[in-house]
């Protein structure tokens, strides 16, 4: 018998499945063959007896997990660190593993932050190397891996498990002496494997198939040479034989009933090889962490549940530290807490969201980072890309406003004479040796949360109108035109073909010539569709009037398009007198600017659409500015592109038969987007008609 090898075992004397908290356990309620799973734990003890001291500890009734002693702690150089579980079923567990560790003279410790910790089952030592494996996601929580590090003079590197199978690191994962390991790649994210890959040479690591992960090949022991496990698979087995080791079979199918195998029901007791190797140095951890707050309408528009959950997407976790909760409507919340990410490069990308949402920085607030540019058109590793929120960076110890602020931008830093300036610029636009913003300290942004002001419309409030309710939102929107044209406001239509086909031309046109619409932002197809309308009374071939096909009528745009070619443009067809009405004909005879940005489909092109994307771009953006209201007529490729280069507070309504548009864009962080959904031709028919009626009330003095 060898010593230094010693465990801890429970008799499955109450062992069975009474609760589901695992994949495993679905199905397997009432289903243990307690006799079979005595058999098996009794084969397992005395395979396991012939190799190393084995001590027992008392199994309690009505605690049917115990059994899995490997969950109940940590022992690392005569210390036991216990276990806080995630169920509430298994954490009475914890007291009676307390006690035993404490009678057998292990001095206790428990985690500084009563993180959510499953001891061995999500914390696994290298054999031989100071390098303790941390598991966490379904159950131990990363804070508990932070402390561990700062317990332990051992390098910590956390890896994150993604399938629900795979619940506990020893699961899928199996560290071996001479720096050998067996794991399952598909549990982990892509990070744990460049960790791992990192670590362990990649001759001295083997991927396990499918059929070794789903019998719990890796949920195995190693012991003087002999490699216990419930299941291998020929592959398994002659890898493992050809790194000298002799593999035993012990089969524990009354056990994977509740998702554990052979590691999970042994605790080690000692781990003499990470000791005597660990050196004076305390080694690093990748795992970092940053105190934040947000304030706010946090509650009552979701802001807070946003946060959390965009922290544990991002595979981080979150210690809330006070959360202060406004006690009216019209009072903001408060949140202060901490995000802890397993490295910083993780930790960076989080706040870069979270930012977005309006978080903040707390303590020790610094400079905005600037990192000079290399080569034009690239930005540095690691840029902070912009928002379309207001931005404030610190910039010398003083907070400037970020101009031309608009989404999917970076940063530049530089001097003027009225001081330190910064602005929004596209990476393609960067010059070698501007400054650009890198990171996320020293940002502030002042996100669509914080204030109740500039509450949208009712109708708007959420996020996609239902169709009975259009006609309110043509009412309240016929009202805010109105304001806008009176207040020499600017609105911008941004509008697909569809509009046309829809019948909704003649609509937008009355829109224009009654001084509605001060851009209009498009593709070639609206202009050639509009024109075709105009000049052949067809749209794609399709008589508007009476709604059918017109033989010949599928060349009909062309004609129009050769037609306005053969004029030289459409302000000289206007002037020729060939093109007399329509939605083009209004914007040139109203003097109202427009761009139709090219595509990749469009026929002709008219010579007046841009086929230079980026010029394209840069026009769109020179139109925008300044806009009040933004509406958007049934195009998704406009509409989004729009979307991206208007700063908030700008209002957009999206009109279009389908929400996606609307979603799309509040996913981009236009949450001030709106959505009618509805077809377009019927809803510029009912809001040119609302705003003549008003117009005639007002020729009319009535008010
Ligand atoms: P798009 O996919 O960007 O937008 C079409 C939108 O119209 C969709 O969101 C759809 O849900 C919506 N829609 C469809 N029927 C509707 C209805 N009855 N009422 C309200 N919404 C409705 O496509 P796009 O704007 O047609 O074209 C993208 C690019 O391709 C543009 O640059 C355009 O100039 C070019 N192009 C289009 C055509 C064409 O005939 N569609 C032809 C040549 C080139």
């Amino acid at each position: 018998m060898k010593s230094e090898n010693a465990f801890l075992m429970c008799e499955p004397q109450f062992y069975g499945v009474e609760y589901v908290i695992n994949p495993w356990m679905k199905g397997n309620v009432g289903c243990v063959d307690r006799s079979v799973a005595m058999q098996q734990w009794k084969h397992l003890h005395a395979t396991l007896s012939s190799l190393g001291e084995i001590k027992l500890v008392q199994p309690i009734y009505g605690l049917p997990d115990m059994v899995f002693s490997a969950n109940g702690g940590l022992t690392y150089e005569g210390v036991f660190i216990s276990s806080y579980y995630r169920y509430p079923q298994r954490r009475p567990e914890t007291q009676y593993f307390t006690s035993w560790f404490r009678e057998q003279r292990f001095r206790i410790a428990e985690l500084r932050s009563g993180a959510t910790f499953e001891g061995e089952g999500d914390a696994l030592f290298q054999p031989g190397r100071p390098l303790l494996w941390g598991g966490y996601g379904p159950r131990t929580s990363l804070a508990a891996h932070r402390d561990l590090a700062q317990m332990f003079e051992v390098e910590l590197v956390p890896l994150r498990l993604i399938d629900e199978r795979f619940y506990h690191l020893d699961t899928c994962f199996c560290p071996l002496p001479e720096d050998r390991l067996l794991y399952y790649p598909q549990a982990f994210d892509h990070e744990s494997l460049d960790a791992i890959h990192s670590h362990i040479p990649a001759g001295n690591r083997f991927e396990v198939s499918d059929a070794d992960a789903l019998n719990f090949a890796c949920n195995a022991m190693d012991l003087d040479g002999r490699f216990i496990t419930n299941f291998a698979t020929e592959a398994l087995r002659q890898k493992l034989e050809s790194w000298d080791f002799e593999v035993t079979a012990c089969p524990l199918s009354e056990f994977i009933r509740a998702g554990g195998s052979v590691k999970c029901l042994v605790l080690r007791l000692s781990h003499p090889l990470v000791a005597a190797a660990a050196t004076a140095a305390r080694p690093a951890t990748s795992i970092c962490e940053r105190e934040v707050m947000a304030e706010g309408h946090l509650l009552d528009r979701g802001v807070a549940s946003q946060i959390l959950d965009c922290v544990k997407e991002a595979g981080c976790d979150f210690e809330i530290h006070s959360l202060n909760v406004g006690q009216r409507h019209d009072q903001p919340s408060a949140m202060r807490f901490s995000v802890v990410a397993p490295g910083p490069q993780r930790l960076d990308t989080v706040l870069e969201r979270l930012l977005r949402i309006g978080v903040r920085l707390t303590e020790g607030e610094s400079d905005a980072r600037v990192t000079r540019v290399q080569s034009d058109g690239v930005a540095p590793w690691g840029f902070y890309g912009t928002t379309i929120y207001p931005t404030d960076l610190r910039v010398k110890g003083e907070w400037v406003r970020v101009s031309d602020q608009r989404m999917d931008g970076v940063i530049v830093v530089g001097d003027s004479p009225d001081g330190v300036i910064a602005h929004c610029v596209l990476i393609r636009n960067l010059k070698k040796g501007d400054e650009v913003v890198c990171g996320v300290e020293g940002i502030r942004i002042h996100s669509h949360h914080e204030t109740r002001e500039h509450e949208p419309f009712g109708f708007m409030t959420s996020p996609v109108s239902s169709e009975r309710r259009v006609e309110a939102a043509v009412e309240d929107l016929a009202w805010e035109m109105l304001r806008i044209r009176e207040q020499k406001g600017r609105i911008v239509i941004v509008a697909g073909p569809v509009v046309i086909h829809t019948g909704g031309g003649a609509h937008l046109a009355r829109l224009i010539r009654t001084g509605y619409v001060h851009t209009l932002l498009g593709g070639n197809a609206i202009a050639v569709h509009d024109i075709e309308n105009a000049l052949l009374g067809t749209s794609l071939g399709i008589d508007l009037k009476r709604g059918s096909a017109i033989h010949g009528g599928h060349q009909h745009h062309l004609r129009a398009i050769n037609i306005i070619r053969a004029c030289g443009g459409i302000a000289e067809a206007v002037q020729q007198g060939v093109l007399r009405h329509g939605v083009m004909y209004e914007c040139i005879v109203n003097h109202i600017p427009f761009c139709l940005a090219g595509s990749i489909r469009d026929d002709g092109p008219l010579p007046e659409t841009q086929m230079n994307l980026i010029t394209a771009q840069e026009e769109y953006a020179q139109l925008i500015k300044g806009a009040n209201l933004i509406l958007m007529l049934a195009s998704t490729l406009h509409s989004i592109g729009v979307g991206n280069m208007t700063p908030a507070g700008v209002r957009l309504i999206a009109v279009d038969i389908n929400p996606s548009v609307g979603l799309k864009l509040a996913d981009r962080g236009s949450a001030e987007c709106s959505s009618i959904v509805t077809d377009v031709g019927l809803f510029l028919r009912l809001l040119a008609d609302r705003l003549e009626a008003e117009n005639r009330s007002s020729a009319a003095g009535v008010k």
